[in-house]
């Protein structure tokens, strides 16, 4: 079956918009704008739904993604202090569920660093709150760690 459904997406810029950035909190700073349309196609050609568009900003200060509720054309009418009510920052699921996983299970044996150290590398340059909760993962993790080798858990779990 695979290959006869197939998403395709396409990308296209929209020119800037001036902005106050929800993340870094840069203000007035004009952000790159693109529309993105996706739709399921059959056998790669035939359009199978119709196209679903959503709308995007790129920070040009911090690099963050953002979602818009509507295309820039129509914000662009509008002072940066009303087009804050409809930019959102949008923080990529992957990196969530790393820093979630991290935080619920920081203090397994191994398994904690394991989950934390990737959390917080892929997290150390976002401004998403999940930065804080990935390095909160990875100290608790190391303190657990220390606290389990002082308890001799490694040790003993070989005897
Ligand atoms: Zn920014």
């Amino acid at each position: 079956m695979a290959g006869i459904l197939g998403a395709r997406t396409t990308r296209t810029p929209t020119g800037t918009l001036v902005i106050h950035c929800p993340v870094c909190k840069a203000q007035n700073v004009s952000a790159e704008t693109y529309t993105s349309s996706e739709q399921l196609v059959l056998l790669y050609a035939i359009p199978f739904t119709p196209k679903s568009y959503t709308y995007w900003l790129t920070c040009p200060n911090c690099r963050e993604t953002l979602r818009a509720e509507f295309e820039a054309e129509y914000l662009r009418a509008y002072p940066p202090e009303d087009i804050a009510g409809f930019i959102h920052h949008r923080v990529s699921p992957i990196k969530k569920l790393l820093a979630i996983l991290a935080i619920l299970f920081f203090f397994w044996p191994l398994l904690g660093l394991l989950l934390t150290i990737p959390a917080a590398i892929v997290n150390y340059k976002t401004r998403a709150w999940t930065r804080k909760v990935s390095l909160l993962a990875l100290g608790l993790s190391v303190i657990a760690h220390l606290v389990f080798a002082a308890m001799g858990i490694f040790s003993s779990a070989g005897r």
